[in-house]
């Protein structure tokens, strides 16, 4: 199916001025998967990584117009998505911002990262999470799912071996 840019920017936009309700659903998700994460160790991450990269590509790619980065970093962009800069600035925006707030490369569309900032405003977060530096974009975990490594991470993080 290919979705037009015009409708996948309005459905940007959408998206960041529900960023609050959807970062809880978002939360509420992250609470099932860590609940349900001994079944999914026991089913193997490797085998359940392609099935949940597709469902978070259909689920993702309608409401942020995610590009699939396996390394989600909405929660802190205010539910914009950094990969659809055309530069792919993970920390930005780039200074070239054009003074309608659209991007210097494709003047058509909203600077993700003024929609970034737009989004986080609307988070209740006592701070603002778009000023945390993120890390360059690790090529080997594109097309793979976040979710599943977000969940690794917790775990990791927590003491407990996978
Ligand atoms: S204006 Fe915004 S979207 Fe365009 S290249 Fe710069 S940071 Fe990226």
């Amino acid at each position: 199916m290919v979705v037009g840019s015009a409708f996948m920017y309005k459905m940007r936009k959408w998206s960041v001025r529900h960023a609050r309700s959807l970062k809880r659903v978002y939360t509420a998700l992250e609470s099932v998967l860590m609940f349900c994460e001994p079944l999914l160790r026991r089913l193997g991450y490797a085998r359940l990584d392609k099935p949940f990269a597709r469902i978070e590509s259909l689920t993702k790619g309608l409401l942020l117009d995610s590009q699939n980065c396996g390394q989600c970093i909405v929660g802190f962009t205010g539910l914009s998505c950094p990969m659809n800069c055309p530069k792919k600035l993970r920390n930005g925006p780039c200074g070239g911002v054009r003074a309608d707030g659209n991007c210097e490369v494709e003047p058509d569309m909203p600077c993700v990262w003024v929609l970034a900032w737009e989004g986080a405003t609307r988070l209740d977060d006592e701070h603002i999470p778009l000023q945390t530096v993120q890390p360059p974009v690790d090529h080997q975990l594109i097309g793979r799912s976040a979710w599943l490594r977000e969940v690794r991470i917790k775990v990791e993080s927590s003491g407990h071996a996978i």
